[in-house]
């Protein structure tokens, strides 16, 4: 909710003029995504244009749904007819004018704003710094990674003046961005997380980075950093005053000296202040990254002026910000949304977002607590409700004192509670049916008790998969193509084993081109779970071909008696479809030889039921050096038989020949389309970016039962693993029947056990297997993961000579996948 303004003051701040409309209407929200209207008539929205979508192409259809006020580019030709109730204000550049607004907004709010920038871990930063604060203050805060030219005014719109204290963060990825985003944000107090030295996209040296990046703390009374990182620390003490900048370090001779005991599974981090008072702070993890994340959080609340045991109690209850909003299975096909730590207005609003993006369900049903808002209650709530209603939730659980005056403003059907244990008491599962149920609630509800009680159980093993990396990876190959390429995704043998309906839905929402399947069941299920972009099968059946038809699928035809097959279905059954065409270049799998294309273009003449989408290849080798030549060879190829091809079509197919080594290494062969596969799984099979691509899953089961061994006895089967001294083994729920490769045998095979590597001992079983956990403090019941971070899955294929895509499709079905996102 932003401060009230006419479209004169728009007019006025984003320098523009008024097209047509009145001068008179009250504007009190400003949204980019048409999507998100709540308040038709009181919204403005900026047109913007982005790399898929122009906002000008959606003024029609929001202007159907009652909203009155646009801000566009000039000259962009929108026509008014049949909008005259509209006002439309005209600047150069709407996103220049949207970032105007924020800077006008923000002067507006008095309270301080915490700035944070730095290469790493500034959202993490942000999460925590918030949580802490909120034991004391009613905070605003940047939703997810809003840290971008877009993402920063958002986040400043949401500020509201009950706030005590904002914390937003500031991300660049070229020069000349941070001034932006400064103006915007103009912070009261700096935090710079720190500097990596991976060279970053669009800066020629690290000096440049901190001298772009520190633009934000211009206008800031305090500059919190880490001194022992030496050049940061060398760059910011040379170019502000000594008296705003607040560093810590482990060496003395910072303002506070933080150094850190680390146990089992957290860590003590004393600190000592300029006057010698040392106080101890406790945090729930032992990483390096984590360490470094929460030590920038409590320096930067110390110098708020927050309390040492006030910040201890935040620290009790922080949450790993990957964590946020999470999908469990629930009772009969239910899906549970876990947002058990947050109810803000903006939390609440980021996850009914979620919830809708989410493939519908019977009903949609609503756990709510109290919300732990400062300020004026009834605002709030009134909000609250209209939000309620525009997501069209079907009914509400309440739960606490405040939460009853909704009751009025909500369908039918929806009951309160006073608390939570109450609830618990009348919740019954058998009520839920196919629903999709949002459970969000302030953290001393404890809402977590319903999640559990309403979440399927899942017992030893589970594949995580996190969404968030997925869509980091997408975007990193995005960045090595060139904007208008087109990106087919394979989501073929279940998503390469991380499941295919719940990556799919989440690749239409990034708006990916095409999906591929290998077989037409595949198709068939995504299209029944609601999936519409469109569906490649690679390999279709003959006895599939209704299915192809009924599901709007698209096969590949690989041969002249497979198109004749198809040609006579579709011609017999008076129906046309699209179809892609495999050419082989070398593979020499499937696909139409060189000396068959003269037979393939008869057959498209003869056949004009059948539309060439695409002509495509595939490379035997891009992933390896050694190859390059013959790579080359195949790609000259493909080129001259498409042209071949096309020559003779009144149409222009799409051609596509590099899967995801190939967008690496042959960058300029990407054509219309590119075939990314394992690299949105996190794996650069060439080797050169492993550090910029993520993990998706993490593969893990729990310990069922420690045992003492003395030297000599063995463990399993067949008696192959033996204690070399007396020592202890654990049984994790992990067999070859869940995937897990029995060549991990005998020490083959490591697992992470609480921060530490430990070998598998004797033969893996069919349902389980041991470790020797000798040394290594642990017990019944602790997580160990098989692979993911931490764990690479490239060096677990090749301890047992295979690769990587093998042990992803390898998993399961019986191991339950859970999907998470922030
Ligand atoms: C599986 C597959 C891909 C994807 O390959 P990756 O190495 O996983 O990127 C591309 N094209 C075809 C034809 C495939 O079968």
């Amino acid at each position: 909710m932003i401060q009230s303004l006419l479209p004169s003051q728009v007019c006025e701040i984003v320098q523009g003029f008024l097209l047509h409309g009145s001068q008179e209407q009250i504007i009190n929200q400003i949204i980019v995504d048409s999507r998100n209207v709540v308040y038709p008539e009181t919204t403005l929205f900026v047109a913007l244009k982005g790399a898929k979508s122009d906002g000008h192409d959606f003024i029609e259809e929001l202007y159907k749904k009652g909203v009155r006020h646009f801000l566009i580019r000039k000259g962009s030709g929108i026509n008014i007819a049949g909008k005259e109730e509209g006002t439309f204000i005209a600047c150069e550049d709407p996103l220049s004018g949207l970032q105007l607004l924020a800077a006008y907004q923000r002067q507006l709010y008095k309270n301080p704003v915490v700035g944070i920038t730095g290469s790493n871990g500034k959202t993490i930063v942000k999460e925590w710094l918030g949580q802490i604060l909120g034991q004391r203050f009613a905070v605003a805060k940047s939703p997810k990674s809003y840290n971008s030219q877009v993402g920063v005014p958002l986040s400043i719109f949401g500020i509201a003046q009950y706030h005590q204290v904002a914390v937003m963060e500031a991300g660049i990825s070229k020069p000349a961005e941070m001034v932006k985003l400064a103006n915007m944000i103009q912070a009261s107090l700096g935090i710079f997380t720190n500097i990596g030295t991976a060279h970053e996209e669009g800066f020629s040296s690290q000096d440049e980075k901190l001298e772009e990046k520190t633009k934000l703390f211009e206008k800031s009374k305090f500059i919190v950093y880490r001194k022992d990182q030496v050049k940061s620390a060398r760059y910011l003490e040379a170019n502000f005053e000594a008296e705003r900048l607040v560093s810590w370090s482990q060496e003395p001779g910072a303002t506070y000296t933080l150094s850190v005991k680390k146990e089992i599974d957290k860590s003590k981090i004393l600190l000592l202040k300029p006057d010698l008072s040392l106080f101890t702070f406790w945090v729930p993890f032992t990483d390096a990254a984590s360490l470094e994340n929460v030590r920038h959080a409590i320096v930067a609340a110390l110098t708020l002026g927050m309390e040492a045991v006030e910040i201890q109690e935040g620290l009790d209850h922080l949450k790993a910000v990957d964590m946020r909003l999470t999908l469990k299975t629930g009772p009969n096909d239910s899906l549970v949304i876990d947002d058990t730590y947050n109810n803000d207005l903006a939390g609440l609003r980021l996850a009914l977002d979620f919830m809708a993006a989410q493939r519908s369900k019977k009903r949609k049903v609503l756990f709510l607590s109290d919300m732990l808002q400062v300020g004026d209650a009834k605002t709030v709530y009134e909000e609250v409700a209209e939000l309620i209603n525009h997501h069209q939730i079907d009914y509400v659980f309440g739960v606490g004192k405040e939460i009853p005056v909704l009751k009025d403003k909500l369908s039918e059907g929806s009951v309160f509670y006073p608390d939570t244990e109450s609830l618990l008491a009348n919740l019954d599962q058998n009520q839920f049916d196919n629903d999709l149920i949002l459970v969000t609630g302030a953290r001393n509800f404890g809402f977590e008790k319903i999640v559990n009680s309403l979440q399927q159980r899942i017992h030893g093993t589970v594949l995580e998969i996190n969404l968030n990396a997925l869509t980091h990876n997408y975007n990193f190959y995005k960045t090595k193509l060139l904007p208008d390429t087109k990106v087919m995704v394979m989501v073929k043998a279940f998503a390469y084993g991380g499941g295919a309906t719940e990556i799919a839905n989440h690749l239409q929402q990034l708006k990916a081109d095409y999906l591929a399947v290998a077989y037409t069941d595949e198709g068939v299920a995504l299209r029944e779970q609601g999936i519409t972009l469109p569906i490649m099968v690679l390999n279709p059946m003959q006895e599939s071909f209704v299915n192809l038809q009924k599901f709007d699928l698209e096969p590949v035809v690989y041969s002249p008696l497979f198109f004749l097959q198809l040609g006579k279905f579709c011609r017999n059954n008076r129906l046309s479809m699209k179809i892609h065409l495999d050419l082989d270049t070398g593979m020499h799998r499937l696909g139409f030889e060189e000396n068959q294309v003269e037979d393939l273009l008869q057959l498209i003449k003869d056949y004009p039921e059948l539309t060439i989408a695409s002509l495509y290849t595939h490379l035997v080798g891009a992933d390896e050096g050694a190859h390059q030549d013959y790579s080359l060879e195949q790609l000259e190829l493909f080129i001259r038989m498409s042209a071949q091809i096309t020559e003779n079509l009144a149409y222009q197919p799409l051609r596509h020949a590099l899967n995801s080594a190939g967008i690496i290494r042959y960058p300029e062969y990407q054509m219309e389309m590119v075939r990314l596969g394992i690299g949105l799984y996190g794996v650069e099979v060439n080797g050169k970016f492993d550090q910029a691509l993520k993990p998706i899953s993490t593969l893990k089961t729990t310990i069922s039962q420690i045992k003492e061994l003395k030297k000599g006895e063995t463990v399993g089967y067949s008696r192959k693993g033996e204690m070399h001294e007396n020592g202890k083994i654990a049984t994790i729920a992990i067999g070859y029947a869940d995937g897990y490769d029995r060549r991990f045998s005998n020490g083959k095979g490591i697992v992470l056990l609480n921060g530490h590597p430990v070998p598998v001992i004797g033969n893996v079983c069919m349902d389980m297997c041991m470790i020797d956990i000798t040394g290594v403090e642990a017990k019944e019941g602790d997580e160990v993961t098989i692979y993911g971070p931490g764990i690479s899955l490239k060096e677990l294929a090749q301890r047992i000579g295979t690769i990587p895509y093998e042990l992803l499709t390898n998993i399961s079905s019986r191991v339950k996948r859970v999907y998470y996102l922030d």
